[in-house]
């Protein structure tokens, strides 16, 4: 029988980063079965290492080596647990791809991950940030998270409320040393209402020529907007949008709105949401480029490596980005992808 994970020494990063910065890990396992993560935490090589858990390196930037053991849980299986014809409960494992799972899903007849289409990724990083795009949250269809828990040496499963989920945000992202994520459950429906009213999807179903949208039909249009509007990290290194976007108070929003009256705000639960891209286009940045560090021409907000830069020369640029908006309209912006 194969060994259900390979231990490398001295790994290099480079191919597990969108970035594609360089960087080596002391120690990397890939691991093809959740079962075989005691066994391997267990090993003296590894014990008392620190831990990152890695998918697809598409929302980390190393700013240098990392001095432990990278896990990759690359653990696959999709499977439908139980479904009445109007939904179904489904469960994917952490190593599938997540873009794999949102078409699986559709080609089923299920509903509620088409405005998520096309964010890179495996599975078990959806629940990290609570992955969002096109006015749609992967909370919204998650029902649990089974994870390996370091404290106790447990496998468990989190319901959806213990999980935490908010903006780009959850229980796992803030204890990122405590979680190993080995798969999730979703449900999703058959006859659920489509969401179009987020920027450009009606346009881009009418440009497609498409009146009565089928779910299939959203994630079309959301690729080809995604496509079109995002730099694409096999051929330019980035990590999609650099910086949340940041949440402030309703007063001190409307005192920006005054001073910038082009200033896109949204709604959010505990304030208003300003838009990252537009303070920073606003502060000169789109397209900037020093060295191979710089900022897409296509969208402000995404940091991007034109060859050889590295990590921490993107991550002095991230701050003087950071710097200077804060210095404009008194607002702080926040990293999105994990900073190593
Ligand atoms: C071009 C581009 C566009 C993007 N668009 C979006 C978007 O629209 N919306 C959005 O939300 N994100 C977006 N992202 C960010 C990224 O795709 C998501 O955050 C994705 O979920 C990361 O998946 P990954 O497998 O690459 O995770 P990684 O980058 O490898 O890891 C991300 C974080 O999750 C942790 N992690 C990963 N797997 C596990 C696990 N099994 N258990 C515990 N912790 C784990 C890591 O430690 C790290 O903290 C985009 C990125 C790019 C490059």
């Amino acid at each position: 029988m194969s060994s259900p994970y390979t231990l490398i020494n001295d790994a290099p990063l480079d191919r597990h980063n969108s970035f594609r910065v360089p960087a080596r890990a002391t120690l990397l396992a890939e691991v093809t079965a959740a079962e075989a993560l005691p066994g391997l935490l267990a090993l003296p090589a590894v014990r008392g290492k620190p831990l990152l858990v890695l998918g697809d390196g598409s929302n980390v930037l190393f700013t240098r080596d990392f001095d432990g053991l990278v896990i990759i849980v690359a653990a696959c299986g999709i499977e439908i647990l139980e479904d009445d014809g109007a939904s179904a409960r489904i469960r994917a494992s952490a190593g599938e791809n997540w873009n794999g799972l949102v078409r699986w899903s559709l080609t089923q007849g299920l509903c509620g991950l088409e405005n998520l289409a096309l964010i890179p990724g495996r599975v078990g990083a959806a629940p990290i940030q609570n992955i969002g795009a096109y006015g749609v949250e992967v909370a919204e269809t998650l029902l649990s998270v089974e994870a390996f828990d370091r404290t106790t040496g447990k496998s468990v499963c989190l319901s959806r409320e213990q999980c935490g989920f908010r903006y780009r945000d959850s229980v796992f992202k803030q204890q990122p040393e405590r979680w190993i994520i080995t798969a999730i459950a979703l449900r999703l429906q058959r006859n659920a209402p489509l969401k179009l009213d987020y920027a450009g999807v009606r346009e881009e179903l009418a440009a497609m020529s498409v009146t009565q949208p089928t779910a299939t039909n959203v994630a079309d249009a959301v690729c080809r907007l995604r496509l079109r509007k995002l730099p694409d990290p096999a051929v330019i290194g980035n990590a999609g949008s650099f910086f949340k976007n940041p949440v402030v108070a309703n007063e001190e929003t409307q005192k920006l709105q005054a001073a910038h009256p082009g200033l896109p705000v949204f709604n959010a639960p505990d304030g208003k949401k300003l838009s990252a891209a537009w303070l920073i286009e606003s502060c000169g940045w789109k397209g900037f480029r020093e060295g191979d560090a710089g900022v897409s021409e296509k969208h402000a907000l995404v940091l991007v490596n034109h060859g050889k830069a590295s990590g921490a020369q993107l991550w002095s640029l991230a701050a003087r980005i950071r710097d200077s908006v804060q210095g404009q309209f008194g607002v702080q912006l926040e990293p999105e992808p994990r900073i190593l």
